[in-house]
């Protein structure tokens, strides 16, 4: 027996963009305990299983730099690998190896509303998305005794012309997403993260809405470290 989540990434429901002061931010982001979610949450846990390998569709958006994107979209995973923060928090506490081999002619099993079926292969790509995702992880897993194996997840960035950045924040940003901070939650939930309240805990990596113009969902706060580290 398999369940299937879907999780979108949505824009704040207002479209607007918060202000957030940087020592302000760091430091509620690292204080707050907050809760850590996991994906299945009335079952026993869930678990790396076969997912650690993922392949990129090459199908970047025009306005995006391929290869830089790439590398940016690779730091996400690399974040909740080695569970990079700014709270002092010890990398490299947790067993996630994430390695790509390359790239794939499959695209992922998402469509614009909601997941397909899964075909047994991690990918992620660009592709359209309904309002307000902007970008949406497929994790599929395994129901076993005592133990909820992931055994796929897809993630599909939003490809619409302008809606990411690549590296910092550009002079002028208005409404675009750091696409190594929408690559760090969405690698979240493909290693079984869910979301937290956006309303309790706006700071975190995995709550529920992007913050434009912000690079703060490139690392980990304190909730999502926990999350990593209880359960890997
Ligand atoms: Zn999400």
């Amino acid at each position: 027996m398999r369940g299937k989540v879907q999780l979108d990434w949505t824009t704040t429901s207002s479209g607007s963009l918060r202000l957030l002061h940087r020592s302000t931010h760091r430091q509620r982001r690292c204080i707050q305990p907050g809760p850590a979610r996991l994906l299945n949450t009335t079952g026993p846990g869930i678990s790396m299983g076969a997912w650690s390998t993922y392949r990129a569709v090459w199908t970047t958006p025009n306005y995006l730099n391929a290869s830089t994107s790439w590398t940016d979209i690779a730091d996400g995973g690399s974040n909740i690998d080695r569970g990079y923060n700014e709270c002092g928090l010890a990398q490299n506490a947790w067993n996630i190896s994430l390695t790509s081999p390359g790239t794939t002619s499959r695209t992922a099993n998402i469509t614009a509303s909601g997941c397909s079926s899964d075909d047994d292969d991690d990918v992620i790509d660009f592709g359209p998305l309904d309002a307000p995702a902007i970008a949406r992880t497929c994790t599929w897993y395994l129901s076993l005794p005592g133990d909820n194996p992931i055994n796929n997840a897809d993630i599909r960035f939003k490809s619409t012309t302008g809606l990411y950045f690549i590296g910092s924040v550009p002079s002028g940003c208005s409404g675009r997403y750091s696409i190594e901070g929408v690559a760090t939650h969405e690698f979240g939930h493909a290693f079984g993260l869910n979301h937290v309240s956006e309303s309790s805990y706006p700071t975190e990596t995995m709550s529920s809405a992007a913050t434009s113009c912000s690079l703060a969902d490139a690392s980990l706060g304190r909730s999502d470290y926990a999350g990593l580290y209880d359960h890997y």
